[in-house]
C-alpha cells in the first residue's frame, strides 16, 4: 500500500471528510441548461421573469446550478432536484460592502425540474449606465472526489509523514490534509484554516447547528486547454486577496451564505 492510501484510510477513519472539487473548465460551446454548470445560460423554466436583486432591483448574474442527477449527494430539500445561485451585479447596491458578510447579495433557489420541454430561456435586461459586474465565462465541471481534514493531523500520521517523506514531499503530503481552497461541495470550509481576524468564527459556528455544503472560491483556477485563469474578478467580485463564499444548511433546511475576506 502506498503512503497516500495509508494516510487516506487513516484520515477517513479518524476525521476525514469527502469533498467534491467541482473543477470548473471553460466551455467551448454553449452548455445545455439541463446541465450543472457555472455562468452561461441557466435553467429559467421556473421563473416568470429574470430574477432581480431584492435590495436594488437590478437583474442578477447567474452564478451556478447543480442538478441532483449530477450531484446526488448534495442536499436537495423535499422533491427538489435543481439548485441555483444568482448574485446581485450592482456595485452600487445598498447591500454591497456591509461588514464581513460583505459582497454582492447572493440568492439561492431550489426547484423541481421535470426535464421535459424547455420554455424560452429568459435573458436579463441590462442597464448599461449602471456600475455592474460582468458575467464570467461559462464553465462546466469535471468533479473530483477527495478526502480532507479540518487541518488537524494526528501525531501518528504526522510521524509517518516525517519518516516516509523527504523535505519536498512533506509539504505536499501535509497539504492533502488541509481544507482545499477550491470550489467544492462538502468537506471542510477553508476559513477554518486561514481567516481574516475580523471574522467572528464563533458567531458563525456556534449559533445554530449547520452543515457546510458549498464553497465558492474567488481565486478558483479554471482550466482552458493550456491556459489557466482565475475567477477572482467575478465570483463573487472583489479586488481583495481572497474572497470566498460559504453556503451552510441549517437544521430547518434553510440555507445561508457567508462571504469572507481571507488573506493567504
Ligand atoms: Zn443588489
Amino acid at each position: 500500500m502506498d503512503i497516500y492510501s495509508k494516510y487516506k484510510l487513516k484520515s477517513i477513519r479518524f476525521m476525514g471528510r469527502e469533498t467534491t472539487l467541482l473543477n470548473p473548465i471553460i466551455a467551448k460551446r454553449e452548455i445545455d441548461t439541463f446541465n450543472s454548470k457555472m455562468s452561461g445560460k441557466p435553467n429559467t423554466n421556473h421563473f416568470k421573469d429574470w430574477p432581480l436583486c431584492e435590495e436594488c432591483g437590478v437583474p442578477m448574474n447567474f452564478i451556478l446550478q447543480l442538478y441532483k442527477k449530477d450531484f446526488p449527494n448534495f442536499h436537495f430539500p423535499d422533491n427538489k432536484n435543481l439548485f441555483q445561485i444568482f448574485s446581485c451585479r450592482n456595485f452600487d447596491c445598498p447591500h454591497y460592502d456591509t461588514g464581513y458578510y460583505s459582497g454582492l447579495k447572493l440568492h439561492y433557489y431550489f426547484f423541481h425540474e421535470e426535464f421535459g420541454e424547455k420554455k424560452e430561456i429568459l435573458q436579463p435586461e441590462i442597464d448599461t449606465n449602471a456600475n455592474l459586474q460582468n458575467p464570467f465565462p461559462e464553465l462546466f465541471f469535471l468533479p473530483r472526489k477527495q478526502f480532507e481534514t479540518s487541518g488537524f493531523i494526528p501525531d501518528f500520521i504526522f510521524e509517518d509523514i516525517l519518516e516516509q517523506t523527504n523535505r519536498e514531499e512533506r509539504e505536499e503530503k501535509i497539504m492533502e490534509f488541509l481544507p482545499k481552497i477550491q470550489t467544492k461541495i462538502f468537506g471542510y470550509e477553508h476559513f477554518l484554516h486561514n481567516v481574516d481576524e475580523s471574522v467572528n468564527i464563533d458567531e458563525i459556528s456556534n449559533s445554530e447547528p449547520k452543515q457546510f455544503v458549498l464553497q465558492i472560491v474567488s481565486h478558483e483556477m479554471y482550466k482552458h486547454k493550456h491556459h489557466i485563469g482565475d475567477l477572482s474578478q467575478w465570483v463573487p467580485y472583489s479586488n481583495l486577496p481572497l474572497y470566498n463564499t460559504y453556503i451552510y444548511q441549517e437544521i430547518n433546511n434553510r440555507y445561508n451564505f457567508h462571504s469572507y475576506i481571507e488573506y493567504s
